[in-house]
């Protein structure tokens, strides 16, 4: 089923519209960015944006976290959703990182998922912002979308996603590739009107011109 060749030119063209790709959650060390990622759950990284903004000038360390009133912080996250429970999470987070890390996240999935609300999707982001290199690739709503439609895939499932990409796609391009695929999917492969005019992959994708039948433009990219 899997076209080893043409998954790895689909991971080629996206490096080089995306050289870099890096997330758009604001942060200024690892744990600004962990409690980021941790909020980002089924919300947008512009309310995550929004209410870190205040946050981080009010816990510093994963020890405040440790420490927080939990009805106090539940308020300082109202925005994102889910905060009753991320609030929960976060306060667990800031104790497992603070007793059993010493203040300093590990570098690999099997650690970092011991940490409370850090699943492996979380975890890949993590890894690849922080130390750029990558044990995994992500797979979030948009390399949900954009996988199935260039027939990377035809599993709704993350787990399943994510093997079925790391079976074709090169290890040396899963970190560009999990960058690329969330923003390709974020501004133009998106759910309703993917800008297939402007895409990259749209001399190879199968789904070109076609998805959603309501396309911006009809020349290459
Ligand atoms: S060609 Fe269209 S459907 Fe295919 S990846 Fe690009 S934007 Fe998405």
């Amino acid at each position: 089923m899997f076209d080893k060749k043409f998954a790895e030119s689909i991971a080629k063209l996206l490096k080089t519209k995306y050289p870099d790709p890096k997330t758009e959650l604001v942060h200024e060390n690892e744990m600004q960015l962990a409690v980021s990622v941790m909020l980002s759950a089924q919300t947008t990284d512009k309310k995550v944006n929004e209410i870190t903004s205040k946050l981080f000038k009010k816990y510093k360390t994963w020890e405040d976290f440790a420490n927080a009133n939990l009805t106090e912080l539940q308020s300082d996250i109202r925005g994102v959703n889910f905060h009753l429970g991320k609030a929960k999470r976060l306060i667990k987070a800031g104790r497992v990182v603070t007793a059993e890390f010493k203040g300093v996240l590990p570098d690999t999935i099997e650690q970092l998922t011991k940490i409370p609300g850090v699943a492996r999707k979380s975890a890949n982001v993590i890894i690849q912002e922080i130390w750029n290199k990558a044990e995994g690739i992500v797979v979030d709503t948009h390399v949900t979308r954009v996988s199935n439609r260039l027939g990377l895939t035809k599993n709704q499932d993350a787990v399943k996603i994510e093997k079925d990409l790391m079976t074709q796609i090169p290890k040396e391009y899963w970190r560009n590739f999990s960058g690329a695929m969330v923003l390709h999917g974020r501004y133009v492969c998106t759910a309703r009107k993917p800008k297939c005019g402007d895409c990259v992959l749209n001399k190879v994708c199968p789904s070109a011109f076609k998805s959603g039948g309501t396309l911006t433009a009809q020349a290459g990219g």
